[in-house]
């Protein structure tokens, strides 16, 4: 490392505890930096929590964090069988389970227990942990609890354990936040992801960004004060660097769009005429008899819910009531409500009949629903996509009546991507001809494109089919195209990755907020490069960019910021 490097990185705003000439390998390792920035948030009470949640079970954990958990344990803890373990000269080892009692103060057996003891820093927090396992129902672990607090302990505050790892170095930011993210996914994709997150993947990658930013601050910076010693700037290498950077951002950006789809979901809203088969449908994709089929018309009045995943992505679907005129006041109520669910929606999936091809009844409800047409493409990140839904899409939809849209604009919720789905493909005399044309092993693509011209064939009018994203044929009674339908709702959510089952980790809304900062800073490093501006006004962007990497790692975090995301963490995280 070059000498200058020393002084320059004390230097650099925000960049401080990378001050030391050897401080290189301490301060990019996992979360140290950040921990010194952050201490104010720590403090060294031992503290103490049940961690196994609210939910009945066998078994509940009281876990003890801190410099006197082993103390502690020694009042609350009477191992058993006497001898060698017994009495009050018990110290316990560590990863070494213990069979005792928990005891109150005056020796009185609160419950028949086991001790795991987690010493120093091989443990969660790197801390002396104790955990006590109790039998579960939540009266003994309460006890138990109480007892500790007695013994010293303060109750946990929610994520403190997991400050704690972070604090000590045991954890970067990123992998702390997997850990929020693996409790609260929803299904085995969306843990995969968040495991993969915790491995350190997106730790280290913005770890190397970060250093890379840093690396060329130490460069220009050494520039402007010893301009005389040293060789001139390297320009169009550095414009070279600057660009690669950017690309690697936005490479790690575009797994935002994953994380979001895998944690927040997707509401999912079936419209069309009675009779296409939309119940069917939702029969077919969530392998349920959720929705009564039956061929008379109008019958389902209401909107039918099912949870399905496809690709790992929690899906409400929504099945809504026929769209048509109807004298009659219930079949009316489920009319309106449908026109609700298909405007607040995610993806809007317009079914109609393959067999008996597009009707003047498909025309207005496409007139209805759609409008001047729904949007062709994916949503971009910051639109209101699924923000604020999570979990509770559904219920919102069902119970919304006429209301609008959670951006308050019924017109531009009405602009859900659509795909249009032609079903009873097992009867359709279009498709049957078609097949004959394409032969039946068409690949792909060329089913994408027989699908519109099946379209066609069905009488679908040009127009109507170009405000599709795509047009798929099934059958819901055969299950013919279904595996189209749900790649094709994926392809359209932006994840088209999920389809094949590659979960990655993802960023989360605050670590891509962070990465869009640094990506806008380092945009405007080559603006300041292009327009020949002074070197100061390079600088000046690229520690924007650093900082804002250091968000994300967990350099250079602000307390309010390590407050609001551990604040979200459970109790005994
Ligand atoms: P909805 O009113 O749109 O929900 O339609 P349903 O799901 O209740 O279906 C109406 C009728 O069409 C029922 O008799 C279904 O068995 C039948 N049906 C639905 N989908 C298909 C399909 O893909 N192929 C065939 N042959 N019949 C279907």
């Amino acid at each position: 490392m070059p000498l200058f490097c020393a002084e320059y990185l004390a230097g650099l705003v925000g960049l401080q505890q990378l001050g030391a000439d050897d401080g290189w390998e301490d301060a990019t390792a996992a979360g140290t930096a950040g921990a010194a920035d952050a201490a104010a948030v720590a403090d060294t009470d031992t503290i103490a929590a049940i961690v196994t949640g609210a939910a009945a079970g066998a078994v509940s954990i009281i876990r003890l964090s801190g410099a006197d958990a082993v103390p502690i344990a020694q009042q609350v803890f009477q191992p058993a069988g006497g001898g060698r373990a017994a009495g009050n000269g018990w110290e316990p080892e560590s990863h070494r389970v213990y069979y005792g009692r928990a005891v109150d103060a005056a020796g009185a057996t609160l419950d028949e227990v086991l001790l795991l003891a987690m010493l120093e820093p091989r443990s969660y927090t790197a801390e002396d942990v104790i955990e006590v396992h109790t039998h579960g129902g939540g009266v003994s672990a309460q006890r138990v609890l109480q007892r500790c607090l007695e013994a010293g302990a303060r109750l946990a505050r929610p994520g403190e354990f997991t400050l704690r790892a972070f604090l000590n170095g045991r954890l970067d930011l990123s992998q702390a936040e997997s850990v929020a993210q693996l409790i609260d996914a929803r299904t085995v994709a969306a843990a995969d992801s968040a495991l993969a997150g915790l491995g350190g993947g997106l730790g280290r990658e913005v770890q190397e960004m970060r250093r890379e930013c840093v690396d060329l601050l130490v460069e220009m910076d050494a520039r402007l004060d010893f301009d005389e010693d040293l060789p001139p700037l390297d320009v169009p290498a550095l414009v070279q660097r600057v660009a690669r950077l950017g690309q690697r951002l936005e490479r790690t950006l575009q797994t935002a769009r994953q994380g979001q789809l895998l944690r927040a979901g997707l509401q999912v809203a079936l419209v069309g005429r009675p009779n296409v088969g939309k119940s069917s449908l939702l029969n077919a994709l969530s392998g349920t008899e959720r929705a009564i089929v039956t061929d008379i018309a109008g019958t389902t009045r209401d909107i039918v819910e099912a949870g399905i995943v496809i690709g790992g992505v929690p899906i409400t679907l929504l099945d809504t009531a026929g769209l048509r005129d109807s004298g009659d006041l219930v079949e009316q109520i489920g009319v309106e409500r449908s026109l609700a669910a298909a405007r607040q929606a995610d993806i809007v999936l317009m079914v109609v009949d393959g067999e008996t091809g597009w009707t003047d009844g498909d025309a207005e409800i496409f007139q209805t629903v759609f409008g001047a047409g729904p949007a062709r493409g994916e949503r971009g990140l910051d639109s209101d996509w699924g923000s604020g839904d999570e979990g509770g899409g559904g219920e919102g939809a069902s119970s919304s009546g006429g209301s609008e849209g959670s951006n308050g604009s019924s017109g531009s919720r009405g602009r859900a991507p659509a795909l249009l789905v032609l079903n009873k493909c097992d009867l359709s005399v279009h498709r049957a001809q078609q097949a004959q044309q394409h032969g039946s092993s068409a690949q792909h693509e060329s089913r994408a494109g027989s699908c519109d011209e099946a379209a066609a064939a069905a009488g679908v009018p040009a127009a109507a089919v170009a405000q599709f994203a795509a047009a798929v044929q099934t059958s819901a009674a055969t299950k013919e195209g279904l595996e189209d339908l749900r790649s094709a709702v994926l392809q359209l959510a932006g994840a088209p990755q999920l389809a094949s089952g590659g979960v990655g980790w993802a960023v989360n809304e605050r670590q891509a907020e962070a990465l869009i900062r640094a990506q806008e800073a380092l945009q405007r490093v080559q603006a300041s490069i292009a327009d020949e501006l002074p070197l100061d006004f390079w600088t000046i962007d690229l520690r924007a960019a650093t900082l804002a990497l250091g968000e994300v790692s967990g350099d250079d975090v602000t307390e309010e910021v390590l407050d609001s995301i551990f604040s979200r963490f459970c109790i005994g995280k």
